[in-house]
């Protein structure tokens, strides 16, 4: 059965969105949160993990030093008080993925708290861009759960499995959960900004270098709260979660998504079921899931078993020396430094190319190369594959080789095209690409020369006016040669020939 919705315009007309952003980052530490097993993806199953991660009796958890640290980095970067004393909260519930029957989190008394995050997003004026101001409430250190695989069924999900299989690699992997304060007064930007806040959340837990932050292999998911509310009343109406949407993309969507399907449902009167629901990628829908808890439900209470935390302030302050350059402040370096006009610059993030453009800059291109190649042929590619450019699966080390081989004569732009296509394709690198797809550009005179010929004696009235001093009229016989070579050949050359014979 499908959602009713309402349009985007007529909902906004109608309702005022609220959001509330929870984003779970996995750190990069080499041990897990609370034992010494190593945190890294991808091991065989049930491999990574000891009697305090499968919850054994009598195991005894201590807390990972490194996860603190960067939780508190991950804190400062977001403007945030650091906790003098803080504690971990044992979260009750059943999943069969947590062996313990619980998570330790935190609860009412998380490390950082009380910060924000500048977002940037296109000015509503059209030109440059403005600062949404995005309040934090809470950056809190918990553990992640294992893995449930559902074995038999079509899609991989529960539902029509024959049986369920269960890796708990993952579980107690640090994880530091970021979480909004309601954000209001963001209207018909509500989409846009969702998807700028995880975006540039995403840069600065690059710039920490304290996760992969690869959203498609989960190591940032992002859980999307929204409310409607009668539009002007300033109050908050029922949330929905949306869990777990693993791309940039799809996070504004789901956010469109459910203020439409909020807004048919209030609009006929209806209520909001207060619920999580699950963003499906390939339909761009959500789905109903479970009815949502109360954070009464979950029984918190302090962890026994773990000291608390009360980092010095000799050691916060320490910590706050160590802060990169913030995306922000890099974007405007950059932007001078690249000569990028503030649409150029604007155009670039907005597609979530900036680093890629960096890397291809770094690897040799020139500004306005990297940018051509990310903005207009990957994106749009990115665009038909439904995927973010990033995901794309062409490295910036590739564009930078292939932009070479244009300034080298030996392709064009055209042609370069082609080479794009071959490394989607997985044909190898670009120039292994070229040689096999035979895409050089030809500048021997023997070929270009019969080409010319043939050129000239199937236009002659074109001859002539060349003859006659129209030099201009060259454009047309080039042309012709360059579709008998399938636009391999060396333009330059080809005039200068043309010339030759004809003057
Ligand atoms: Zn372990
Ligand atoms: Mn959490």
């Amino acid at each position: 059965m499908s959602d009713t919705l309402l349009s985007f315009e007529e909902s906004l007309e109608k309702f005022d969105p609220a959001m509330g952003l929870e984003v779970h980052v996995e750190l990069n530490t080499n041990t897990k949160m609370f034992c010494g097993c190593p945190a890294v993806f991808g091991g065989e199953p049930n491999t990574q993990t000891c009697p305090t991660c499968l919850g054994l009796p009598g195991a005894m958890p201590a807390v990972n030093a490194k996860a603190v640290e960067s939780a508190m980095r991950i804190g400062l970067a977001l403007n945030c008080e650091i906790a003098e004393w803080c504690r971990f909260a044992r979260k009750n519930y059943f999943y069969p993925d947590m062996p313990k029957n619980f998570q330790t989190s935190q609860y009412d008394e998380p490390i950082a708290f009380d910060g924000y995050l500048d977002v940037e997003i296109p000015a509503r004026s059209g030109e440059g861009t403005e600062t949404f101001r995005v309040d934090i409430e809470r950056a809190h250190m918990e553990e992640d759960t294992g893995k449930s695989l559902h074995v038999g069924g079509a899609t991989g999900r529960i539902q029509g499995a024959d049986h369920s299989l269960v890796d708990y690699n993952r579980a107690g992997i640090p994880l530091i959960e970021i979480v909004t304060k309601p954000i209001m007064g963001s209207r018909e930007k509500a989409p846009e900004i969702a998807k700028a806040y995880v975006a540039q959340l995403r840069e600065l837990i690059v710039a920490l270098g304290v996760s992969d932050a690869r959203m498609d292999q989960g190591s940032i998911r992002a859980d999307v709260n929204l409310s409607l509310a009668p539009a002007g009343s300033g109050g908050l109406g029922t949330r929905t979660e949306t869990k777990n949407v693993n791309s940039l993309r799809s996070v504004e969507r789901a956010v469109r998504y459910e203020m439409q399907r909020h807004a048919a449902i209030l609009d006929e009167g209806g209520s909001i079921l207060q619920e999580t629901r699950h963003w499906q990628e390939d339909s761009g829908v959500t789905l109903s899931g479970r009815p949502k808890s109360d954070a009464d439900d979950y029984r918190y209470f302090p962890e026994p078993d773990l000291v608390p935390v009360a980092p010095s302030r000799e050691w916060v302050e320490e910590l706050r020396g160590t802060l990169p350059e913030l995306p922000r402040e890099k974007r405007a370096r950059l932007q001078k430094e690249w000569g990028f006009s503030d649409l150029e610059m604007r155009d670039t993030v907005g597609a979530g190319a900036l680093g890629l453009v960096e890397e291809t800059i770094g690897a040799g291109a020139s500004p306005q190369a990297a940018r051509k190649w990310w903005l207009s042929d990957m994106a749009r590619r990115a665009n038909e594959k439904g995927v973010d450019v990033a995901d794309l699966g062409v490295a910036p080390t590739d564009v930078a080789r292939v932009q070479e081989l244009v300034d080298e004569g030996r392709i064009n732009d055209k042609l370069a095209r082609q080479v794009f296509d071959g490394l989607l394709a997985g044909e190898g690198t670009p120039d292994e690409i070229v040689a096999a797809r035979g895409l050089e550009i030809v500048s021997d005179d023997g070929a270009l020369g019969a080409a010319v010929d043939k050129a000239i004696e199937a236009n002659p009235d074109v001859a002539d006016k060349i003859r006659d001093g129209k030099v201009a009229a060259a454009g047309a016989l080039i042309g012709a040669v360059m579709k008998e070579m399938r636009g391999q050949a060396d333009a330059g050359r080809v005039r200068e020939l043309i010339l030759e014979r004809l003057s």
